[in-house]
Parts: structure tokens; sequence; C-alpha cells
């Protein structure tokens, strides 16, 4: 069967490949891949950034986010032929820490855990795969494609969980949300904070394309210069230095700020810590990271996209590319908002 694989540490090894379909295991499903979704993930796998094969193997199948059509299903497993599924990504470790044995793999403390089309897990993007149930989400047939949306979901929904976590230190009314960069992830955290009524500012550097039609459609505030302001919450979305820099360098008493972009390698910036100390510990504020999400987080993301407006959700699809043409999937375009990767049904 055909799937996109890479060699890992081999920067441009991608190619669509010929490789044995999935044997499911005993108590495994068998899945028929419908769309995978692409993100800057990927193309840092393909750039030799990190990535590790499976065990013993040279080439890891790419794919995190997955849509796909249950083939065949264990009896009393839950799941049955037809339903639409998508992968959970991380893997537990296989002696687990204290928080992979209680179901919060995406908190686990060893580094010892495994994620699909990323870290020592084939991924989803070939025709099949094959999963334990444990690690597939049933998706709301009425989202269609959108369900491709679920994985990125997750990460958001984990990172609100913690978010709200963290803000029932004290007395938490919340009122304004600042997102930086209106690429999918920050959509959906905008999404979200909008679902919780909250007042919602995203800034990001795109003129003209969808991005800013898709933040104002949520009726939330788009900014393209950096906006000071009395901000409870931030979501950082874009990794970039300078946008992490401005975001820390001020902020309302007890605003909490969760990271969730990462960075592309070194930056020469110099964040002076004396005035972050100074600003963080007399207001009491937080700055956390937050990666990766447990079922948990998949089923919030379900729900918050099931809430969702549909067409708002379809809109993200910004660009479906056929498996013959493959290659383009994994290259950004102007306008690009989320590239959808389609197999043949
Ligand atoms: C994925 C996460 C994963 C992270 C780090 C992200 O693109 O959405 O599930 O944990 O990459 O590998």
């Amino acid at each position: 069967m055909q799937a996109v694989t890479i060699v890992p540490g081999e920067a441009g090894s991608h190619r669509l490949d010929d490789v044995p379909p999935p044997v499911p295991g005993r108590g495994e499903l068998l899945v028929k891949t419908l769309a995978i979704g692409i993100c800057g993930t990927d193309r840092e796998l393909i750039d030799a950034r990190y990535g590790e094969a499976p065990r013993g193997e040279r080439r890891l199948v790419l794919g995190h986010e997955s849509l796909g059509r249950v083939v065949a299903a264990p009896p009393q497993s839950g799941f049955s032929a037809g339903d639409l599924v998508a992968g959970i990504v991380r893997h537990p470790d296989p002696l687990p820490c204290a928080n992979c044995a209680a179901g919060e793999w995406d908190m686990c403390a060893n580094g010892r855990y495994t994620e699909r089309g990323i870290k020592g897990l084939n991924g989803f993007c070939s025709e099949f795969f094959a999963s334990e149930k444990e690690f597939l989400v049933k998706v709301d047939p009425a989202l269609g494609l959108a369900g491709v949306l679920l994985e990125p979901a997750s990460v958001l929904a984990k990172a609100w969980e913690h978010i709200e976590h963290i803000g029932r230190r004290a007395r938490w009314q919340p009122r304004r949300v600042l997102v930086t960069g209106a690429g999918p992830v920050g959509l959906l955290a905008a999404l979200m904070g909008v679902q919780r009524g909250l007042e919602v500012h995203v800034q990001d550097h795109n003129k003209d394309g969808p991005k800013p039609r898709l933040v104002r459609e949520l009726h939330a505030a788009y900014h393209l210069e950096s906006t000071e302001g009395e901000f409870d919450v931030v979501i950082e979305c874009t990794g970039a230095p300078a946008v992490i820099e401005r975001v820390l360098g001020s902020g309302n008493p007890n605003r909490v700020v969760c990271l969730t972009g990462l960075s592309p390698g070194a930056s020469a910036r110099a964040l002076d810590v004396a005035v972050l100390n100074h600003g963080m510990v007399l207001k009491n504020q937080v700055v956390f990271g937050s990666v990766n999400a447990n079922r948990r987080h998949y089923e919030a993301a379900a729900a918050a996209l099931a809430r969702a407006e549909r067409n708002w959700l379809s809109a993200l699809l910004t660009r479906k590319v056929s498996l013959d043409e493959w290659q383009t999937a994994y290259e950004k375009f102007p306008g690009d908002v989320k590239t959808v990767l389609l197999f043949p049904e």
C-alpha cells in the first residue's frame, strides 16, 4: 500500500513509498485512511529537525492528524465497521511513569513515550492503519472532512484545561484573551475562547487572505500589530521568539500565559530575566508550556468541534491535495490555513 515516509535525520528524504499493509494484532482495529492533516511538525520532520523510526526500521511513516473509517473491529470493541475515527498520537512509555500509568501520557515524565508519525511509531499517512481501541476516538460523521481537525483541536483542549486549572488557584474570572498566531492552532484556540464566552483578540501578520476573515467570523478581534492590553489569558501559538518576548514582557496581575508553539532553532534575543522576574512575581503571573493531549482532551475537542459552526470549520481546510500530488501538501502557500492530504476512498 502507499504511504508517505521519511528517513528520520535525513533532510528531504520524504517519498511516496510502497509499504506492507498493516496486519491488525489481537484486539486491534483496521482503519482505512480518508485524510491526513499536515502541520509544521511534518515539515520539521522532513527537515530532519527531529523524528525517530520504529525500532529496527530505517523509515518512518508520517502523519499524526488523521481521519479514517473503520474497516474491521473486534467484537465488543465499542467500534463497528463504518465508524469515522481519529488516531491518538501519543502512546505511554512501556514502563509507565506515574502520569502514563494514569492515562495522562501527554504529561509523560520520563520522555520514553512514543508518538505516531513522530517518535518511534509509524504514523497514519498510509492507505490503511491498525490501532488498539484505546488509541482511537470516534468522530461525529456530521463533521465530515473537518473531523481531521480533531487532533490539533485536542492540543488546544488540553491547553485550555490547564489554563483553567491554573486559574482556579484564586478567584478566576477571566474576561479577555489574546491569541498570537492565526494558523490552525491559533484559530482553534480562539474558537474555544469564544465558546467560553470570553472576549478574544487574535494577533497575526497576515493582512489579507482567509485568516482575518476567519477570526472576524468568530466575532473575535483581529490585530496586525502587537496589542498591549489587559489580557487575563494569552495563548501563544507562533513560537516566534520576538512575539514570545513581547508577550512575556507585560500583562495583567494573575495572568496565565500558555506557550504552544515551538521556536525554530536558536534565537539571538536577549530577554531581561530580571524584568521578567519582577513582573511575574509581583503580579502572580504564570507562564507554562503545553504539548500533546490525552483521551480526555480528544473528547473535549470533539465536543468543541461539534458546537462550532460547520462552515467555519470547513473553511479552515484551505487546501485539499490528492495523493497523486502528495508532495505539494508539504509545501506552504500564501493563504494556507490547514492543508489536508486526501486518500482515495
Ligand atoms: C502534535 C502533538 C505532538 C507534538 C510533539 C504536535 O504537532 O500535534 O501531538 O505531541 O507535535 O511531537
